[in-house]
Protein backbone atom coordinates (compact mmCIF):
# COMPACT_ATOMS: atom_id res chain seq x y z
CA UNK A 1 0.00 0.00 0.00
CA UNK A 2 1.33 3.63 -0.86
CA UNK A 3 -0.72 7.07 -0.59
CA UNK A 4 1.76 8.05 -3.18
CA UNK A 5 0.55 7.45 -6.98
CA UNK A 6 3.78 8.05 -9.15
CA UNK A 7 3.54 6.80 -12.54
CA UNK A 8 5.94 4.97 -12.69
CA UNK A 9 5.24 3.14 -9.89
CA UNK A 10 6.41 -0.55 -10.91
CA UNK A 11 4.41 -2.77 -8.58
CA UNK A 12 2.12 -5.35 -10.00
CA UNK A 13 -1.88 -5.09 -9.91
CA UNK A 14 -1.40 -8.38 -7.77
CA UNK A 15 0.78 -6.56 -5.02
CA UNK A 16 -0.44 -2.78 -5.66
CA UNK A 17 -3.06 -1.30 -2.30
CA UNK A 18 -3.33 -4.68 -1.36
CA UNK A 19 -2.87 -5.35 2.44
CA UNK A 20 -0.92 -8.23 2.14
CA UNK A 21 3.05 -9.17 2.77
CA UNK A 22 5.37 -10.94 0.55
CA UNK A 23 8.62 -12.91 1.25
CA UNK A 24 10.16 -12.67 -2.64
CA UNK A 25 7.38 -14.35 -4.46
CA UNK A 26 5.46 -15.83 -1.94
CA UNK A 27 1.92 -14.41 -0.29
CA UNK A 28 2.69 -15.02 3.29
CA UNK A 29 0.11 -15.17 6.12
CA UNK A 30 2.12 -15.12 9.09
CA UNK A 31 5.63 -14.76 10.57
CA UNK A 32 7.04 -18.09 10.64
CA UNK A 33 6.25 -18.37 6.95
CA UNK A 34 8.22 -15.62 5.99
CA UNK A 35 11.41 -17.11 8.01
CA UNK A 36 10.25 -20.80 5.73
CA UNK A 37 11.21 -18.70 2.78
CA UNK A 38 14.49 -16.98 4.19
CA UNK A 39 15.50 -20.19 4.88
CA UNK A 40 14.22 -22.04 1.53
CA UNK A 41 16.07 -18.82 0.04
CA UNK A 42 19.57 -18.83 2.00
CA UNK A 43 18.96 -15.62 3.36
CA UNK A 44 21.74 -13.39 4.53
CA UNK A 45 19.68 -10.25 5.05
CA UNK A 46 16.73 -8.70 3.64
CA UNK A 47 15.21 -5.76 2.27
CA UNK A 48 12.14 -4.17 3.09
CA UNK A 49 9.79 -2.46 0.76
CA UNK A 50 6.44 -1.38 -0.52
CA UNK A 51 4.26 0.23 -1.05
CA UNK A 52 5.17 2.22 1.71
CA UNK A 53 6.03 -0.39 4.55
CA UNK A 54 5.37 2.55 6.75
CA UNK A 55 1.61 2.17 6.35
CA UNK A 56 1.56 -1.08 7.88
CA UNK A 57 4.59 0.03 11.02
CA UNK A 58 3.24 -2.56 13.51
CA UNK A 59 3.57 -5.42 11.12
CA UNK A 60 6.88 -4.03 9.49
CA UNK A 61 8.85 -3.76 12.82
CA UNK A 62 6.71 -6.79 14.19
CA UNK A 63 8.84 -8.18 11.24
CA UNK A 64 12.25 -7.15 11.44
CA UNK A 65 12.67 -8.05 14.99
CA UNK A 66 11.53 -11.42 14.26
CA UNK A 67 14.04 -11.56 11.54
CA UNK A 68 16.82 -10.66 14.09
CA UNK A 69 15.32 -12.82 16.92
CA UNK A 70 15.55 -16.32 14.23
CA UNK A 71 18.81 -14.93 12.05
CA UNK A 72 20.87 -12.92 15.02
CA UNK A 73 22.33 -9.58 14.44
CA UNK A 74 24.43 -10.16 11.43
CA UNK A 75 21.31 -10.95 9.58
CA UNK A 76 21.44 -7.32 7.54
CA UNK A 77 18.12 -5.84 6.78
CA UNK A 78 17.48 -2.26 5.31
CA UNK A 79 14.05 -1.10 4.64
CA UNK A 80 12.80 1.47 1.47
CA UNK A 81 10.07 4.00 1.90
CA UNK A 82 8.60 7.26 0.48
CA UNK A 83 8.89 10.83 2.99
CA UNK A 84 4.99 10.60 3.23
CA UNK A 85 4.89 9.32 6.68
CA UNK A 86 8.64 10.00 7.97
CA UNK A 87 8.64 11.46 11.43
CA UNK A 88 10.92 11.00 14.72
CA UNK A 89 8.38 8.25 16.98
CA UNK A 90 8.38 6.12 13.18
CA UNK A 91 11.80 6.24 12.73
CA UNK A 92 12.36 5.52 16.28
CA UNK A 93 10.64 2.31 16.22
CA UNK A 94 12.01 1.35 12.99
CA UNK A 95 15.40 1.58 14.48
CA UNK A 96 14.59 0.07 17.82
CA UNK A 97 13.40 -3.08 15.70
CA UNK A 98 17.04 -3.54 14.63
CA UNK A 99 16.96 -2.52 11.30
CA UNK A 100 20.21 -1.55 10.03
CA UNK A 101 20.01 0.80 7.08
CA UNK A 102 16.97 3.34 6.12
CA UNK A 103 16.61 4.29 2.43
CA UNK A 104 14.24 7.05 1.58
CA UNK A 105 12.34 7.76 -1.76
CA UNK A 106 12.05 11.14 -2.01
CA UNK A 107 9.46 12.73 -4.60
CA UNK A 108 10.87 15.53 -6.54
CA UNK A 109 8.22 17.18 -7.09
CA UNK A 110 7.95 17.98 -3.51
CA UNK A 111 11.09 19.38 -1.74
CA UNK A 112 9.14 20.23 1.53
CA UNK A 113 8.96 16.80 2.98
CA UNK A 114 13.39 16.46 2.07
CA UNK A 115 14.11 17.67 5.14
CA UNK A 116 12.81 14.71 6.49
CA UNK A 117 15.58 12.58 5.64
CA UNK A 118 17.23 14.29 8.08
CA UNK A 119 15.63 13.33 11.08
CA UNK A 120 17.09 9.53 10.46
CA UNK A 121 20.31 11.21 11.70
CA UNK A 122 19.46 10.71 15.16
CA UNK A 123 19.78 7.16 15.27
CA UNK A 124 23.10 5.08 14.41
CA UNK A 125 22.52 3.36 10.94
CA UNK A 126 23.26 3.68 7.88
CA UNK A 127 21.03 6.02 5.80
CA UNK A 128 20.70 6.63 1.96
CA UNK A 129 18.50 8.27 -0.84
CA UNK A 130 17.32 5.87 -3.58
CA UNK A 131 15.53 7.04 -6.87
CA UNK A 132 14.53 6.08 -10.96
CA UNK A 133 16.57 8.18 -12.73
CA UNK A 134 14.07 9.94 -14.84
CA UNK A 135 14.83 11.32 -18.16
CA UNK A 136 14.11 14.85 -18.20
CA UNK A 137 14.65 15.14 -14.58
CA UNK A 138 18.19 16.11 -14.96
CA UNK A 139 17.48 19.63 -13.01
CA UNK A 140 15.56 17.92 -10.09
CA UNK A 141 17.99 15.02 -9.20
CA UNK A 142 20.66 17.89 -9.43
CA UNK A 143 18.70 19.41 -6.76
CA UNK A 144 18.02 16.55 -4.69
CA UNK A 145 22.75 15.69 -4.91
CA UNK A 146 23.21 19.17 -3.94
CA UNK A 147 20.91 19.11 -0.91
CA UNK A 148 21.53 15.01 0.28
CA UNK A 149 25.47 16.08 -0.61
CA UNK A 150 27.58 15.49 2.85
CA UNK A 151 25.06 14.57 4.79
CA UNK A 152 23.95 11.04 4.19
CA UNK A 153 26.07 7.86 3.76
CA UNK A 154 25.00 7.21 0.03
CA UNK A 155 22.75 7.30 -3.25
CA UNK A 156 21.66 4.79 -5.50
CA UNK A 157 20.46 5.42 -8.66
CA UNK A 158 18.05 2.64 -9.95
CA UNK A 159 17.62 2.79 -14.08
CA UNK A 160 13.83 3.33 -14.81
CA UNK A 161 11.76 0.45 -16.06
CA UNK A 162 9.05 -0.48 -17.52
CA UNK A 163 6.83 -3.19 -16.28
CA UNK A 164 3.27 -4.76 -17.24
CA UNK A 165 1.73 -1.76 -14.46
CA UNK A 166 3.62 1.15 -15.53
CA UNK A 167 3.99 1.00 -19.26
CA UNK A 168 0.62 2.72 -20.04
CA UNK A 169 1.44 5.49 -18.33
CA UNK A 170 5.20 5.49 -18.81
CA UNK A 171 4.14 6.24 -22.90
CA UNK A 172 1.45 8.61 -22.07
CA UNK A 173 4.33 10.61 -20.99
CA UNK A 174 6.68 9.98 -24.28
CA UNK A 175 9.12 7.28 -22.66
CA UNK A 176 9.92 4.25 -24.40
CA UNK A 177 12.08 1.62 -24.34
CA UNK A 178 15.91 1.36 -24.91
CA UNK A 179 15.49 -1.23 -27.14
CA UNK A 180 13.22 -4.47 -28.28
CA UNK A 181 14.78 -6.49 -25.14
CA UNK A 182 14.92 -4.29 -22.62
CA UNK A 183 12.94 -3.14 -20.22
CA UNK A 184 14.40 0.24 -19.67
CA UNK A 185 13.81 3.77 -20.30
CA UNK A 186 15.61 5.23 -23.22
CA UNK A 187 17.46 8.22 -21.87
CA UNK A 188 18.13 6.49 -18.07
CA UNK A 189 21.15 5.34 -18.68
CA UNK A 190 22.61 7.90 -20.36
CA UNK A 191 21.47 10.74 -17.13
CA UNK A 192 22.80 7.96 -15.15
CA UNK A 193 25.90 8.45 -16.52
CA UNK A 194 25.65 12.02 -15.88
CA UNK A 195 24.76 12.09 -12.95
CA UNK A 196 27.29 9.49 -11.27
CA UNK A 197 29.89 12.17 -12.85
CA UNK A 198 28.47 14.72 -11.07
CA UNK A 199 28.22 12.77 -7.62
CA UNK A 200 31.97 11.92 -7.95
CA UNK A 201 33.02 15.16 -8.16
CA UNK A 202 31.51 15.73 -5.27
CA UNK A 203 32.74 12.96 -3.53
CA UNK A 204 29.41 11.47 -3.13
CA UNK A 205 29.36 7.66 -2.26
CA UNK A 206 26.98 6.98 -5.02
CA UNK A 207 25.44 3.46 -6.83
CA UNK A 208 24.29 2.70 -9.95
CA UNK A 209 21.60 -0.34 -10.44
CA UNK A 210 20.77 -1.20 -14.21
CA UNK A 211 17.51 -3.15 -14.78
CA UNK A 212 20.08 -5.80 -16.54
CA UNK A 213 21.82 -5.77 -12.94
CA UNK A 214 18.53 -6.14 -10.81
CA UNK A 215 17.11 -9.04 -13.16
CA UNK A 216 19.77 -11.27 -14.57
CA UNK A 217 22.20 -11.00 -11.81
CA UNK A 218 20.34 -10.16 -8.72
CA UNK A 219 17.53 -11.96 -9.48
CA UNK A 220 19.51 -14.75 -11.34
CA UNK A 221 21.45 -15.45 -8.35
CA UNK A 222 18.94 -15.64 -5.71
CA UNK A 223 16.91 -18.58 -8.20
CA UNK A 224 20.11 -20.66 -8.67
CA UNK A 225 20.28 -20.05 -4.76
CA UNK A 226 17.15 -21.43 -4.31
CA UNK A 227 17.14 -24.04 -6.72
CA UNK A 228 19.87 -25.82 -4.68
CA UNK A 229 17.55 -26.34 -1.46
CA UNK A 230 13.88 -27.03 -3.54
CA UNK A 231 15.33 -29.30 -5.77
CA UNK A 232 13.90 -32.65 -5.62
CA UNK A 233 15.66 -36.16 -6.39
CA UNK A 234 13.48 -36.03 -9.74
CA UNK A 235 14.45 -32.90 -10.78
CA UNK A 236 17.16 -31.56 -13.62
CA UNK A 237 18.56 -28.50 -13.06
CA UNK A 238 19.45 -25.74 -15.69
CA UNK A 239 22.85 -23.68 -15.12
CA UNK A 240 20.42 -20.77 -14.57
CA UNK A 241 18.48 -22.39 -11.82
CA UNK A 242 15.45 -23.43 -13.64
CA UNK A 243 14.31 -26.63 -12.88
CA UNK A 244 13.43 -29.30 -15.73
CA UNK A 245 10.29 -31.89 -14.35
CA UNK A 246 7.60 -34.44 -15.31
CA UNK A 247 3.70 -33.40 -14.25
CA UNK A 248 0.47 -35.69 -14.07
CA UNK A 249 -2.22 -33.32 -13.80
CA UNK A 250 -5.55 -34.00 -12.70
CA UNK A 251 -8.39 -33.52 -15.47
CA UNK A 252 -9.74 -30.58 -13.43
CA UNK A 253 -6.07 -28.88 -13.13
CA UNK A 254 -5.10 -28.95 -16.57
CA UNK A 255 -3.01 -25.80 -17.38
CA UNK A 256 -4.83 -23.56 -19.40
CA UNK A 257 -6.51 -19.74 -19.75
CA UNK A 258 -7.08 -19.18 -15.71
CA UNK A 259 -5.00 -21.75 -14.34
CA UNK A 260 -3.60 -20.10 -11.48
CA UNK A 261 -7.46 -18.73 -10.40
CA UNK A 262 -8.77 -22.35 -11.11
CA UNK A 263 -5.94 -23.56 -8.51
CA UNK A 264 -7.05 -20.97 -5.88
CA UNK A 265 -10.43 -21.78 -6.56
CA UNK A 266 -10.31 -25.19 -6.09
CA UNK A 267 -8.20 -24.84 -3.05
CA UNK A 268 -10.84 -22.31 -1.21
CA UNK A 269 -13.48 -25.23 -2.36
CA UNK A 270 -12.34 -28.13 1.09
CA UNK A 271 -14.50 -30.99 -0.59
CA UNK A 272 -13.15 -30.61 -4.14
CA UNK A 273 -9.70 -30.02 -2.81
CA UNK A 274 -9.80 -32.84 -0.83
CA UNK A 275 -11.65 -34.93 -3.95
CA UNK A 276 -8.68 -34.16 -5.95
CA UNK A 277 -6.01 -34.89 -3.41
CA UNK A 278 -7.74 -38.01 -2.96
CA UNK A 279 -7.65 -39.08 -7.05
CA UNK A 280 -4.12 -37.82 -7.34
CA UNK A 281 -2.54 -40.11 -4.63
CA UNK A 282 -4.78 -43.02 -6.34
CA UNK A 283 -2.61 -42.50 -9.70
CA UNK A 284 0.66 -42.24 -7.47
CA UNK A 285 -0.18 -45.69 -5.66
CA UNK A 286 -1.11 -46.78 -9.23
CA UNK A 287 1.98 -45.68 -10.75
CA UNK A 288 3.92 -46.94 -8.49
CA UNK A 289 3.01 -50.97 -8.06
CA UNK A 290 2.84 -50.69 -11.83
CA UNK A 291 6.43 -49.46 -11.91
CA UNK A 292 8.26 -50.45 -9.21
CA UNK A 293 9.32 -46.88 -8.40
CA UNK A 294 10.49 -45.45 -5.20
CA UNK A 295 9.15 -43.15 -2.87
CA UNK A 296 11.26 -40.21 -3.87
CA UNK A 297 10.84 -40.50 -7.75
CA UNK A 298 7.30 -39.74 -7.36
CA UNK A 299 4.97 -37.38 -5.55
CA UNK A 300 1.68 -35.28 -4.77
CA UNK A 301 2.32 -31.44 -5.44
CA UNK A 302 -0.81 -29.69 -2.92
CA UNK A 303 -0.10 -26.67 -3.82
CA UNK A 304 -0.27 -26.57 -7.58
CA UNK A 305 -2.54 -30.13 -7.22
CA UNK A 306 -0.38 -32.15 -9.83
CA UNK A 307 2.30 -35.32 -9.47
CA UNK A 308 5.42 -34.47 -10.42
CA UNK A 309 8.49 -36.81 -11.13
CA UNK A 310 11.59 -37.33 -13.45
CA UNK A 311 11.82 -36.81 -16.66
CA UNK A 312 12.63 -40.92 -17.92
CA UNK A 313 9.50 -41.73 -15.46
CA UNK A 314 6.73 -39.32 -17.33
CA UNK A 315 7.80 -40.36 -20.57
CA UNK A 316 7.15 -44.03 -20.04
CA UNK A 317 4.21 -42.98 -18.21
CA UNK A 318 2.36 -41.01 -20.22
CA UNK A 319 1.90 -43.89 -22.93
CA UNK A 320 -0.07 -45.76 -20.63
CA UNK A 321 -2.43 -43.14 -18.73
CA UNK A 322 -5.29 -41.33 -20.13
CA UNK A 323 -4.35 -38.00 -17.34
CA UNK A 324 -2.44 -35.13 -19.25
CA UNK A 325 1.41 -35.62 -18.53
CA UNK A 326 3.75 -32.36 -19.45
CA UNK A 327 7.41 -31.61 -19.43
CA UNK A 328 7.69 -28.57 -17.20
CA UNK A 329 10.44 -26.12 -16.61
CA UNK A 330 9.81 -23.66 -13.96
CA UNK A 331 11.47 -21.46 -11.31
CA UNK A 332 12.24 -22.66 -8.12
CA UNK A 333 10.52 -20.06 -6.57
CA UNK A 334 7.18 -20.57 -4.22
CA UNK A 335 5.49 -19.71 -6.48
CA UNK A 336 6.41 -22.08 -9.20
CA UNK A 337 6.22 -19.50 -12.50
CA UNK A 338 6.29 -22.11 -15.50
CA UNK A 339 8.97 -20.98 -17.92
CA UNK A 340 7.62 -23.74 -20.54
CA UNK A 341 5.02 -26.18 -20.53
CA UNK A 342 5.12 -29.55 -23.16
CA UNK A 343 2.07 -31.62 -23.58
CA UNK A 344 3.59 -34.94 -24.71
CA UNK A 345 0.16 -36.89 -24.48
S1 LIG B 1 6.32 5.75 -3.63
FE1 LIG B 1 7.06 3.79 -4.45
S2 LIG B 1 5.43 2.31 -4.00
FE2 LIG B 1 4.56 4.35 -3.73
S3 LIG B 1 3.59 4.79 -5.71
FE3 LIG B 1 5.65 5.68 -5.75
S4 LIG B 1 6.94 4.07 -6.69
FE4 LIG B 1 5.02 3.09 -6.04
Amino acid sequence: MCRRNCYYCPLSDKRKNKDKAWANERLIKNKDEMIEEALDSKATGAGITGGDPLISLKRTVDYAKYLKKKFGESFHIHIYFPLDLVNKTNLEKLYKSGIDEVRFHPDFENKKEWSRIFLAKKFDWSIGVEIPVIPGKEKEIKHLIDFIDGKIDFLNLNELEGSDTNANKLLEKGFTTKNRTSYGVKGSEELAVKLLNYCLRKKINVHYCTGKLKDRIQLGNRIKIRASSEKKKYDKVTNEGILIRGAIYHDKTIPSFGYKKRIEQIKNNKKEYKEIIKDLEKIIKEIKSRNNLKPESIELDKEKLRILTSLPIIKKVSKTIKNKCAIVEEYPTSDKMEVELDFIN
